[in-house]
């Protein structure tokens, strides 16, 4: 049984994060999606929104479950006995980045947790959850990044009424 976490932020879950979700799926028998409590970081939606938002938009997929963690990645991973990272890239921007973690992740764990990417469809490559709740802000339209739920979601946060 070949299982995957793809960790992340998702504040909110964008079209691009579905994409590498679905894809990553149809890879692995089991994909988590754990949403990380990044403390350094201030959300727009708290973990348990963000959980619950990414339960919904991934309901029609039986093989991904999704959580939360907090602390490192490495030591969900082991907990979980999962040897697979999913990310996505999405530019040459993320690159630098992305191979740091990895390699991170790798030298911490051990070389026991490896981390696979797949890059984005060429369509959701502009796409950034601090892009689409700018946008949202100021009252634009995000119906081409996010699933309508999730849009309300976002415009009910910052009080644009649609
Ligand atoms: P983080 O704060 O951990 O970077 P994000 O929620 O922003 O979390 O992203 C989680 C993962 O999804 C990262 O690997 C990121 O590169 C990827 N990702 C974000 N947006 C897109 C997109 N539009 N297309 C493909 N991958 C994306």
């Amino acid at each position: 049984m070949k299982a995957a976490i793809y960790p992340g932020s998702f504040d909110p879950v964008t079209y691009g994060h579905l994409d590498v979700i679905r894809r990553a799926a149809d890879i692995f028998d089991e994909l988590t999606i754990s949403v990380l409590n990044n403390v350094k970081k201030t959300p727009l939606f708290s973990v348990g929104e963000r959980v619950k938002i990414l339960k919904e938009a991934t309901k029609d997929l039986k093989n991904v479950t999704v959580e939360s963690f907090s602390g490192l990645l490495v030591d969900y991973a082991k907990e979980k006995n999962i040897h697979v990272v999913v990310r996505g890239l999405r530019a040459i921007t993320d690159f630098e980045y992305e191979l740091q973690n990895a390699q991170t992740n790798r030298l911490l764990s051990g070389e026991k947790l490896d981390t696979m990417f797949l890059t984005t469809s060429l369509e959701y490559a502009y796409l950034s959850s601090t892009t689409v709740k700018e946008i949202a802000s100021f009252g634009g339209d995000i119906s081409a990044c996010v699933p309508e739920f999730v849009a309300d979601e976002i415009y009910k946060k910052y009080g644009v009424t649609k």
